[in-house]
């Protein structure tokens, strides 16, 4: 590289801050960044009155362009399970526990009622749950959307009946290609549902007893995206994709993927619509059926109801849009919760955490190590990992980890027509 710098070099140099500058500008404006947890209003503008920079504000901007556009650069992967619960899901949780990441679980509704303590143990760990129909039956499933919608909606049940919660994701058996036609993709969407296909299929399922190599090999050798959902098996007779599961983890996370739950919030991956299924000669649905059964059904997720937390002797409302609920976790963006619960909150930008003093009550959220650590009074400090999400300006985690690193515990979890109340102590 050369040292010296001619005149036009300089000039040249300069227009490029500028440049950089202007681009800073435009980012923070747009608020399109998603890498600033809390920051103030006051910090992200920086078309200030008098129009002239500090050197100070100028790099700690250009620092904050940096991170935004690495959090923009992020790689995520979704590891995806069908067809449990079965006898490996533990095997499997124990393997995403021990390598500290999260998946997705499209269970069927026949399993889940037979095992209901797999679905706690799944929810409890923090990893998503989704509908995969009642009983994996082809011929039922796709004679007709009715029958679909009919294993949908007793597969929820069963779930809510479980963890409380009605799961909106939904992953159509064998995937949505030659199965789906735009009654079933239309329809699910009207009720509320998000139908999930992937971008990997590791291949376990092809044939009986897939060996372990061939899907790490089926998986390693996919061309890389910057986002992708990969499809494996949790049912019964999948232990290859167990013992494949490791080598699995270890690939994305060398290639530097972030590990993620599927969310009914993002933009769904759907095959499109093959020829073949205008040929099956299904009967779509009446007019009537479709407002009696579907149409109401999108209520059932909607928004509308606040959130009431009673804390530590303290009560505070969360409006809708203050908190979401995902896969039975209600989760919470941490500035706004702890300051109505009487904490004070600091976000250090240098290092990216935030600390939260409540009374003797000392939290800190690591968001580079995704973790967090509670600590009160002379006990010793507590240390969770903890699932961060980005959301605009504000930093968003469960709801129960937040109220667990505080040393609360949640004694209850309610809802009726007006609210939803969760009450810890
Ligand atoms: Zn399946």
């Amino acid at each position: 590289m050369k040292r010296n710098c001619t005149m036009s070099q300089l000039i040249l140099r300069s227009l490029l801050i500028m440049m950089l500058v202007i681009t800073v500008v435009l980012v923070m404006n747009t608020g399109q960044n998603g890498a600033m947890p809390e920051a103030k209003a006051s910090d992200i503008s920086i078309a200030s009155s008098s129009g002239s920079l500090s050197v100070e504000t100028l790099s700690h901007s250009v620092h904050r362009a940096a991170a935004a556009i690495k959090s923009s650069n992020e790689k995520i992967v979704y590891l995806s399970f069908d067809d449990g619960p079965s006898k490996l899901t533990d095997q499997v949780l124990n393997i995403l526990k021990k390598e500290n990441v999260t998946a997705t679980f499209f269970v069927l509704g026949e399993h889940a009622k037979h095992s209901p303590e797999i679905i706690y143990r799944i929810e409890d760990a923090g990893h998503a749950i989704g509908n995969h129909s009642f009983n994996h039956e082809y011929d039922e499933l796709y004679s007709s959307f009715t029958h679909f919608w009919g294993q949908i909606k007793s597969t929820e049940e069963v779930l809510k009946e479980i963890t409380g919660v009605r799961p909106r994701l939904v992953r159509a058996p064998g995937g949505t290609y030659g199965h789906f036609d735009e009654t079933y993709f239309d329809l699910l969407e009207k009720g509320g549902y998000k139908v999930f296909d992937w971008d990997v299929d590791s291949g376990d399922s092809k044939r009986k007893g897939v060996p372990a190599s061939e899907i790490i090999n089926n998986v390693t050798s996919a061309k890389l995206k910057k986002e992708m959902i990969v499809l494996m098996h949790d049912g019964t007779g999948h232990a290859e994709t167990v013992k494949a599961l490791p080598a699995i983890i270890k690939f994305y996370k060398k290639h530097g993927y972030t590990f993620r739950t599927l969310s009914p919030e993002q933009n769904p991956v759907q095959f499109h619509i093959s020829a073949s299924v205008k040929n099956k000669g299904r009967i779509s649905p009446s007019l009537a059926w479709v407002q009696t059964n579907v149409v109401p059904n999108a209520s059932l997720f909607g928004p509308g109801k606040p959130l009431v937390l009673e804390a530590a002797g303290v009560e505070t409302k969360l409006d809708p849009g203050e908190y979401s609920l995902r896969n039975g976790q209600y989760q919470v963006p941490v500035r706004t919760v702890m300051e109505r619960l009487g904490a004070q909150v600091k976000w250090d930008q240098s290092s990216k955490t935030a600390a939260i003093a409540w009374g003797d009550v000392r939290i800190v959220i690591d968001t580079r190590s995704e973790k967090i650590t509670g600590e009160q009074g002379e006990t010793s400090a507590r240390i969770s990992p903890v699932a961060i999400n980005h959301d605009k300006s504000s930093l968003w985690i469960p709801l129960r980890t937040l109220l667990e690193s505080s040393g609360q515990t949640i004694v209850s979890v309610a809802a009726n027509q007006q609210e939803r109340r969760v009450k810890a102590q």
